[in-house]
């Protein structure tokens, strides 16, 4: 029996999860799993905050399914530019794409262009180290920034910029983003949603963690706790366990708490109206917001009062949009791919052999550990249509690269790159030192 041959586009949890579905559901399948940049993990490594290690031992996991003689990673290789989705078709039974939402949601508002308004992702990508971001600078001069949004993003952005340098001197944060943050000015973050803290989407750890920081106290205004209607029966909704977790932390963290170098001011009700500035962001004007509509539906509407909060820096963390990407079906409306259950849907009708996986699936939620259950309902659904499915030997893959200059990095590429970053951390009393670019990682590539 000829095995079939699965192609994965994006190395983030998404990708591994499918990649894992895939060779456990069927004991000949093959998998070749794609990514653009050299480096495989996604999220788990340019995403996930550096002082949260613990959400990156997911790692683990995935070196065992790349271990399998079934798995082959091509790293650095773009589809939709180097090879095209429709190319991937005619080289393997089926394609999965899982290559996550890249681009942040865009904070359409006047002055939202000026310098210092940047979205938090962004500065996420920095901290990382991620290749595409690593050059970048962030103004950390002013002594106000503003983050826009009541998500995990924007608690991570939160932290970051408040955390102490002995912490996160111990992380694998690069070198230049540990100065940068050293020398920043920043002391009082103010952390804004515009909707009630029964409606912030934060998980209650996260904010419990910005409650406990060693340099950091996190102000929460006990009136600012006190629920419309709308808002208590929303919170008494049998199922909301969520949110009556993060109302219990923000009720004991509310109040009084003793001086320290850094405030996060956690405020909410307030929409962003515009930005001001010569050359660089210097104020934000909010709107005031009341909560309308019914309980699990409440909407912000504007009240028509403002409220000038001065600020040298803005982060927006207002969700993600996917790209289209040539070749597959675009959803603009939901900034995904549509589908049925990770079947790629075109005009009412699945395009055979074509899935999606993850963020591109089902939009930007959920945690890692969702994403596995995520990957195998696509399989699921690919072992279904396996039947019908074509074999195919994707032998000329290589060739194909290398005819187009590409230099794929295996996984034997990435063991050796990854115990060089973890050989060069150990130097500095760090789990790693990231490389910053594909040119500092091909002297380990074979
Ligand atoms: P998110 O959870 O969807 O939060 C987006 C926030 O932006 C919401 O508060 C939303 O308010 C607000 N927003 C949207 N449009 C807005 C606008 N035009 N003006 C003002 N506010 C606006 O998104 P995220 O923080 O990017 O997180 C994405 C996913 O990654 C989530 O599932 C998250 O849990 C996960 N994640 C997890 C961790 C972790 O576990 N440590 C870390 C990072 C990310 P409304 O609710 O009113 O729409």
């Amino acid at each position: 029996m000829s095995a079939m041959h699965v192609a994965i586009v994006g190395a983030g949890p998404s990708g591994f999860y499918a990649a894992q579905a895939l060779l456990a559901h069927d004991q000949h399948a093959r998998v070749d799993l794609f990514e653009k940049l050299p480096a495989p993990f996604g999220l788990v490594r340019y995403g996930v905050a550096p002082d949260h290690p613990k959400i990156r031992s997911v790692i683990r996991i995935f070196n065992r399914i790349a271990s399998s003689d079934r798995f082959v990673y091509r790293g650095n290789v773009t589809i939709g530019r180097d090879v095209s989705v429709d190319e991937l078709r005619t080289h393997y039974s089926a394609v999965i794409l899982a290559c996550g939402l890249e681009e942040p949601a865009p904070l359409d508002i006047p002055g939202a262009a000026l310098p210092g308004c940047v979205p938090a992702a962004d500065f996420a990508r920095w901290y990382n180290g991620h290749p595409d971001f690593a050059h970048r600078t962030f103004t950390l001069d002013s002594t106000t920034a503003v983050i826009i949004g009541h998500g995990n993003v924007a608690v991570d952005a939160a932290r970051i910029l408040a955390q102490s340098d002995h912490t996160l001197r111990k992380t694998d944060m690069p070198d230049y983003a540990l100065n940068a943050l050293r020398a920043s000015r920043i002391r009082d973050i103010f952390l804004i949603g515009r909707r009630g803290p029964v409606q912030a989407r934060f998980a209650s750890q996260e904010i419990a963690e910005l409650g406990n920081l060693p340099d950091a106290r996190l102000l929460i205004r006990p009136e600012d706790l006190i629920l419309d209607e709308a808002s208590q029966a929303e919170l008494d909704a049998p199922d909301n366990h969520a949110a009556r977790r993060t109302m219990d932390v923000l009720q004991a963290l509310s109040g009084f708490s003793s001086a320290r170098p850094k405030n996060i001011h956690l405020r909410f009700l307030l929409s962003p109206a515009a930005l001001y500035g010569n050359d660089r962001v210097e104020s934000i004007r909010f709107e005031r917001n009341r909560l309308t509509g019914a309980p699990g539906h409440l909407i912000a509407t504007g009240t028509g009062e403002f409220v000038d909060l001065d600020c040298g820096l803005v982060f927006t963390s207002i969700g993600h949009r996917g790209k289209p990407l040539p070749g597959v079906p675009f959803e603009p409306a939901r900034g995904i791919v549509p589908n049925d259950k990770g079947r790629v849907i075109d005009n009412g009708e699945a395009v055979p052999g074509l899935y999606v996986s993850g963020w591109m699936k089902r939009g930007p939620t959920g945690l890692i550990g969702n994403d596995k259950a995520d990957s195998f309902e696509t399989v699921t659904c690919l072992m279904e249509d396996a039947p019908s499915l074509p074999t195919r030997n994707p032998r000329g893959m290589a060739e194909l690269l290398h005819s187009r200059h590409v230099e794929p990095v295996s996984y034997s590429d990435w063991r050796r790159i990854d115990e060089e970053e973890i050989r060069r951390g150990e130097m500095h009393g760090k789990p790693r030192e990231k490389f910053l670019s594909f040119d500092a990682i091909r002297p380990f590539m074979q």
